[in-house]
């Protein structure tokens, strides 16, 4: 399992659907694809999706009003997709509450670019990291590898968020001490050690036994992802 992304895709063209799901899929992008109106809510309470493509004209329930339903609740990235450039002026003024426009016809990888763009500004501003299988919430001191949340002291989180600022570089036990007590506190390379071996055995438990910290023998650790 990785740590992909979904995207919700609400567009009752399967066509238009399937073609978006193809290129997001590219850019390791997971989707979901929804094509009634009135199955958009119960799915994103369900699974809340990191970004919502939102065709305006559905079946079942227009964009605009689902727009507005869904901020009441969360605030997941939207994108409204509208078959008409005038239209986006009007749905500015009206401030539904979606992050971005994008008018069809529109090419894939301009849709791409939009959301991969919006899905960046939503990680700078709550300061989260991804890298390969693990992302990294700064603010929370939280971590997910594959998907699942980590328990992690405060210590085990900085050793963490250290390793991870220079994935493959091998960190020694001072370098990593420096970091981990930032008040200089006078502990011993054993310390080090045994907060290595519990975050490494924090991530077997996540990733099915698998070993993520290397030790190299008389030098340090290093994360391998
Ligand atoms: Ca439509």
């Amino acid at each position: 399992m990785s740590a992909a992304r979904t995207v919700m895709i609400v567009e009752d063209e399967p066509k238009l659907a399937r073609l978006i799901a193809d290129y997001l899929a590219a850019d390791n992008l997971a989707s979901q694809w929804i094509a009634d109106g009135t199955q958009v809510e119960p799915a994103v309470r369900a699974h809340p999706p990191q970004l919502v493509l939102l065709d305006l004209m559905l079946p079942g329930r227009d964009g605009l009003s689902i727009c507005k339903d869904l901020r009441q609740f969360t605030d997941v990235p939207i994108i409204m997709v509208t078959a008409r450039v005038e239209e986006v002026d009007r749905l500015l003024g009206l401030e539904i509450g979606a992050d971005d426009y994008i008018c069809k016809p529109f090419s894939p990888r301009e849709l791409v670019a939009r959301v991969k763009a919006l899905l960046r500004r939503v990680d700078r501003a709550a300061s989260v990291s991804r890298f390969a299988r693990l992302v990294v919430y700064e603010e929370r001191h939280q971590a997910q590898l594959d998907g699942r949340t980590l328990d992690l002291t405060p210590v085990e989180f900085r050793l963490l968020n250290t390793l991870r600022s220079e994935p493959g570089r091998i960190f020694s036990r001072n370098r990593l001490l420096a970091n981990l007590y930032p008040d200089h506190r006078v502990v011993t390379d054993r310390t080090v050690d045994s907060h290595v071996k519990n975050l490494r055995r924090k991530l077997a438990a996540a990733a099915a036994g698998e070993d993520l910290i290397r030790s190299i023998y008389g030098v340090g650790y290093r994360l391998e992802l």
